[in-house]
């Protein structure tokens, strides 16, 4: 008989971006409640997000621990405190210095990775050279990216083929040549760094070209959900890929998903009550994810529709948005109370998704929260504003058809534009036609359900995400480890 196999020890690097850092923590989590030896790697701060989480992992027996580095704010010229995308994408000028802070992590990434020896890192899209040192350690380097394949498969037809680069006009539709459905984009739509090229647009090319070096990539997302680009992802595009997710749906009580992203004490959800109190399907929850931020003019826009579609509604505002800005209506809050409920900076999210008084989710399209809609059986109004968010809009309108656009058309970056894009006659149309009953609202209703009862199947023993992740872990299992 050969030596007793070595217990699988995977290294997770998040990305400083709650978009990125929730779900990568849900899949280190969900790898250990696999057997798998953990550890993930980031800064004190980001820490305090899920250390609480950690904790009771810990104590239920999965083999967890966190090794933090220090995050350079203060080298990059961010301010002290600062070590995460929510807390400084208000700040003009903030990407090159975060760019720069996540390149001074290279070297105590490496140190840490030399003394501990791991199997596998898996390291964030933002971390190109992480494919060279784990390289140098002989180790296979896994990439997350955080969003759906069908986004990458858009995303690479874009830079494959251009087809934006012939058009004139911001509004004019073109396709997206090759994909499998017909996909129609403007250039409006798209991302600026493929219009003008910025150093983010350089870090992407790294990115594409230490994705072709790596060993493979981790989706969030579930086979049938996106079979189509799964597979056009993996045979087209040549990518190795394992669908794992929805990686959300690891939160399975109370606690775990009300301390999701959350360093503040969660013992008390004032919103869980609130819910309680409210008809089956009657609540719009409305939120936009961690980074993005709204101007004055159109955060009154937000308002007035929501207070004039006449739906109860819980709606996730920035307290940075609210002092700096004094946006809200007058009288607001008072007329609203008891119909309205504003939760400042940090939702419990997945624990109001899952509610059952929660009928539709206006959401900018993030992938997360895309994915946790459809997790919870939820459907949509889609807002999109920037990164990847208006290819998420299409899958979910057009391939799911279990959303509602509100005609948001123009991708604003995280600050959104000068001028309100969506005006509150459009918020109330989309409301009204989302849960204003009527056929198509009941078919989306249906589908949005149909989904939710496929995702839970893929996460369970023998669903597709599950045997996805038993092949990959046995793979791992059997990649050669270097000589010491
Ligand atoms: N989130 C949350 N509460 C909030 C805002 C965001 O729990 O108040 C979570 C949300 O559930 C999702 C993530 O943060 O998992 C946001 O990711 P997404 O891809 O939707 O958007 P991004 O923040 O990257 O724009």
């Amino acid at each position: 008989m050969g030596p007793e196999p070595q217990q699988l020890h995977t290294f997770f690097f998040p990305l400083m971006a709650q978009g990125h850092l929730l779900p990568a923590i849900d899949m280190a989590r969900l790898f250990a409640s696999r057997g798998v030896k953990v550890t993930i790697i980031t800064t004190p701060l980001n820490a305090l997000l899920f250390s609480n989480t950690i904790d009771r992992d810990n104590q239920l027996g999965l083999d967890i621990s966190v090794q933090l580095i220090p995050f350079p704010s203060e080298e990059v010229g961010l301010p002290q405190g600062c070590e995460n995308a929510s807390s400084f994408t208000n700040l003009p000028d903030w990407t090159p210095k975060f760019f720069k802070a996540l390149n001074l992590l290279q070297k105590p990434l490496e140190e840490l990775l030399q003394t501990h020896s791991p199997h596998c890192l898996v390291a964030d899209m933002f971390f190109p050279w992480a494919t060279d040192i784990a390289a140098k350690l002989g180790i296979p380097r896994l990439i997350f990216h955080g969003t759906s394949f069908f986004s990458l498969c858009v995303s690479n037809h874009l830079n494959r083929y251009a087809p934006h680069e012939n058009i004139k006009s911001e509004t004019q539709t073109f396709i997206v040549p090759g994909l499998p459905d017909q996909i129609k984009l403007t250039r409006s739509q798209l991302p600026e760094h493929l219009k003008t090229p910025s150093e983010l647009s350089n870090l992407l090319q790294r990115i594409r070209e230490s994705e072709e070096k790596s060993y493979g990539v981790l989706v969030n997302s579930f086979y049938e959900l996106e079979s189509a680009y799964a597979d056009h992802y993996t045979k087209v595009l040549e990518r190795k890929a394992w669908h794992i997710g929805p990686v959300s749906l690891r939160n399975r009580d109370i606690v775990d998903k009300a301390q999701r992203g959350n360093s503040a004490p969660t013992d008390n959800q004032p919103c869980l009550s609130w819910l309680d109190s409210k008809k089956p399907n009657s609540v719009l929850y409305v939120s936009f994810g961690s980074v993005a931020r709204f101007t004055a003019s159109q955060l009154l826009e937000i308002a007035t529709g929501l207070e004039a579609s006449g739906y109860p509604f819980i709606w996730v505002v920035r307290s940075k948005d609210e002092s700096e800005q004094r946006w809200m209506p007058e009288g607001f809050e008072e007329r609203i109370e008891g119909k309205g409920l504003l939760i400042r900076d940090w939702a419990p999210q997945v624990l109001i998704l899952d509610h059952p008084a929660v009928g539709g989710f206006v959401t900018h399209c993030g992938w997360n929260s895309t994915l946790e809609s459809v997790s919870a059986g939820v459907p949509m109004i889609t807002w999109p504003l920037f990164a990847e968010q208006f290819y998420n809009e299409k899958l979910v309108t057009q391939m799911l058809r279990v959303g509602v656009s509100t005609g948001a058309h123009e991708w604003s970056g995280f600050v959104g534009g000068e001028k309100a894009a969506v005006k509150r006659e459009d918020i109330e149309k989309a409301v009204e036609q989302l849960m204003g009953g009527g056929e198509e609202a009941e078919r989306m209703i249906a589908r949005a359900m149909e989904l939710k009862e496929m995702a839970r199947r893929a996460v369970r023993e023998g669903g597709s995400s599950y045997t996805d992740l038993t092949a990959l872990i046995e793979e791992l299992r059997l990649h050669p480890r270097p000589a010491v």
